[in-house]
């Protein structure tokens, strides 16, 4: 079993990813930011698009099925909550689990940023797409969701191994990493922090990570070490409100 991810970026910061299950052809596109982009790269790539899964209901996320759907034919899989702008064939949450081909992705309710936020977790080859949730050396703002529910959230996905790649949605690494910085001064982040720069700098992506190095790295997951006095909810939710107000 292995899957091939084509990601390229689109909009000002999403990354647009194609996802084939090598065994049978079958093709994925994660979210749908940019319709044009991801029909051109889907043309470029020679593939057939079969499903649409979204991860929640933002314009940058789901304002490209009604376009998608009508240009490839795919069905729509994702959070009830798409259906504030969006069509939707198939509402998923937590446990659910969608094939694409011979490869299994289970849904993980990942709420915080709005309420009805997923991911897709492929266990075979350890590969997650986690949307606004989780980001390299950052996490998704609360629009809709509270401190504790996104902390659960972020632990479900620390709990997954950490060898499993993190495909997150946005390239927001340099300016996490400033703010990351400013709040901690673990010596692997400062590492990971100069690395960063550099990529970004040659025009390389920073996406995507791994479960492991945001672990090691990410000042949101790292947020009981650092506020020590506080629960770890209430603890990420004071970094995230730093960050919310950081001017870096
Ligand atoms: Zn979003
Ligand atoms: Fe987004």
């Amino acid at each position: 079993m292995s899957l091939t991810v084509h990601q390229f970026p689109c909009l000002s910061d999403n990354y647009g990813f194609l996802v084939r299950d090598d065994a049978t052809g079958k093709v994925a596109t994660i979210d749908t930011p940019d319709a044009d982009a991801i029909l051109a790269a889907l043309k470029t790539l020679g593939w057939s698009l079969d499903l649409i899964l979204n991860t929640h209901w933002h314009p940058d996320h789901a304002g490209g099925n009604a376009a998608i759907q009508a240009a490839t034919g795919a069905t729509i899989v994702g959070p009830q909550e798409v259906t504030r702008i969006a069509p939707l064939d198939r509402p998923v949450g937590q446990g659910d689990t969608v094939a694409l081909g011979e490869t299994t992705l289970s849904v993980i309710d990942t709420g915080g940023h709005t309420l009805g936020h997923i991911a897709y977790y492929d266990a075979a080859d350890r590969i997650a797409f986690v949307g606004d949730t989780l980001f390299a050396l950052g996490c998704g703002r609360l629009f809709e969701g509270t401190a504790e529910q996104m902390w659960g959230s972020l632990a479900k996905l620390t709990a997954l191994p950490d060898d499993t790649t993190v495909y997150c949605a946005h390239e927001y690494t340099a300016s996490n990493a400033r703010f990351a910085l400013s709040v901690d001064d673990e010596p692997a982040l400062k590492i990971r922090a100069d690395q960063v720069f550099a990529a970004r700098e040659r025009g390389e992506p920073t996406v995507p990570t791994t479960i492991g190095l945001e672990k090691a790295t990410n000042p949101f997951l790292r947020a009981p070490l650092l506020r020590p006095h506080l629960s770890p909810a209430e603890a990420f939710g004071e970094i995230r409100a730093a960050k919310d107000g950081f001017k870096g």
